[in-house]
């Protein structure tokens, strides 16, 4: 009897319905290769975003909710978020209802990918960005509204506030930061850097000028480290045992530590960051081995398992419908499920692929135009491109 693997999928706005039969391509194919009829990967879809709204009127239904939730595995596409209008983003409602607290980006360089930068191989890192709290817990109100005034007039009554700018005009957003939620994210990405034998973990932060808030982060970061993990100081540094040679725990400021990944990017190998700094750093890092079009994240809950794997870029509407976008990020997203689910054979067979593919020189048109003068390389369009990755499986 062959072990049933249920995923559900969200096919996504945009580039999303180009992208996702490219990737669930890949991964039945990986799969069929790895274990025979030992396993099988059964998609069921479960609708938002735009599709949903035009066949249900609703943009995130309930069931599909209720769906992720009893299933506790789930892959989607790009969703579109209306950007200053009442609506929340489909990707923060799914995050926060899921409570999937850990937003996980591999950054790593594939050779034959063209880089703004002259050594993209240097850049090996693993992104645990807070995905639950910071600014985009989304507590904020609109300026000149009745609950703007009632938040300034409690600040600065109450609270003794007295450095509002304009307060007359101003709209205020609040930055919920706590040890539970901060701690929790820390310690996964501790226990990933034990567990795959990674090196350094260092906490990414802007403490000095946000002292409880994200100084709090840093600060909880160390305590759990030293409770938890039995880390201890040398010659004043950090450090957390582990099996295979010691950890070492350090912290940067966001500011400077965007500076550090273009200038020594080797120094680094597991980031753990709040939210706000999280997305900032992961397209950064994204951009230095080839971009968004080939990122892959997942969000995930450690504690329940239940887990979303998803592009990490947007609906792309300046390339969608024209079979161009590069099915990439979602395909990495794939094999990054596959090997939370054990399927080490599959996603690796994936990876080949992959790699296989970009070293022939095979590239979609984001890639193809940074590539520009290089003799070997060929154009080729979404579905081609997915048809190449088969090939190499
Ligand atoms: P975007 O990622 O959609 O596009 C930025 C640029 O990257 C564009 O030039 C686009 O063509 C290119 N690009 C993106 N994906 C690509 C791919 N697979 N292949 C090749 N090129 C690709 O970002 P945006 O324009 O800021 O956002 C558009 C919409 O997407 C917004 O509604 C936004 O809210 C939403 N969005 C969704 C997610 C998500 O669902 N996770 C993430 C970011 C943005």
């Amino acid at each position: 009897m062959s072990e049933e693997i249920r995923i559900v999928y969200i096919e996504g706005d945009g580039v999303g319905p180009e992208i996702t039969p490219v990737m669930m391509a890949v991964l039945n194919a990986a799969v069929q290769k790895a274990y025979g009829n030992g396993v099988e990967l059964v998609f069921e879809e479960a609708l938002a975003g735009l599709k949903a709204e035009k066949l249900t009127g609703e943009s995130l239904p309930e069931a599909t909710l209720e769906r992720i939730r009893e299933v506790g595995l789930a892959i989607k596409g790009p969703l579109m978020t209306p950007v200053g209008k009442g609506k929340r983003s489909l990707n923060v409602a799914l995050r926060q209802n899921l409570d999937l607290y850990v937003c996980q980006r591999p950054v790593r360089h594939f050779k034959g990918v063209p880089s703004p930068v002259l050594e993209p191989d240097k850049v090996d890192m693993v992104v645990f960005r807070e995905n639950t709290e910071d600014i985009y817990a989304g507590i904020e109100w609109p300026c000149g509204s009745p609950e703007v005034e009632k938040v300034i007039r409690f600040l600065c009554d109450e609270m003794g506030v007295d450095r509002i700018r304009f307060p007359q005009t101003s709209a205020i957003g609040v930055k919920p930061v706590s040890s539970e939620g901060s701690k929790r994210l820390i310690r996964a990405a501790i226990d990933y850097a034990i567990s795959e034998g990674r090196k350094v973990v260092t906490l990414v932060h802007k403490g000095n000028i946000m002292k409880f808030t994200e100084g709090g982060f840093r600060s909880w970061g160390y305590e759990l480290a030293r409770q938890e993990y039995g880390a201890y100081d040398k010659e004043g540094r950090t450090f957390i045992p582990a099996a295979g040679g010691d950890i070492l725990l350090d912290d940067c400021i966001c500011d400077a530590f965007l500076q550090n990944i273009l200038l020594r990017p080797q120094d680094y190998s597991v980031v753990a960051t709040l939210n706000l700094n999280g997305d900032y750093i992961s397209d950064a890092l994204a951009a230095q081995v080839g971009g968004i079009g080939i990122a892959p994240g997942a969000n995930i809950n450690y504690e329940s398992g239940a887990a979303i794997f998803e592009a990490t870029h947007g609906v792309a509407p300046d390339i969608a419908g024209r079979d161009i976008a590069n099915p990439l990020s979602l395909v990495l997203s794939g094999e990054m499920l596959l090997r939370y689910k054990g399927l080490d054979k599959a996603a690796d067979l994936v990876v080949t692929a992959v790699e296989r593919t970009l070293e022939d020189g095979i590239l979609t048109a984001d890639l193809y135009k940074l590539a520009k003068g290089q003799r070997h390389v060929r154009l080729v369009g979404t579905k081609a491109f997915g048809q190449a990755l088969l090939d190499r499986l």
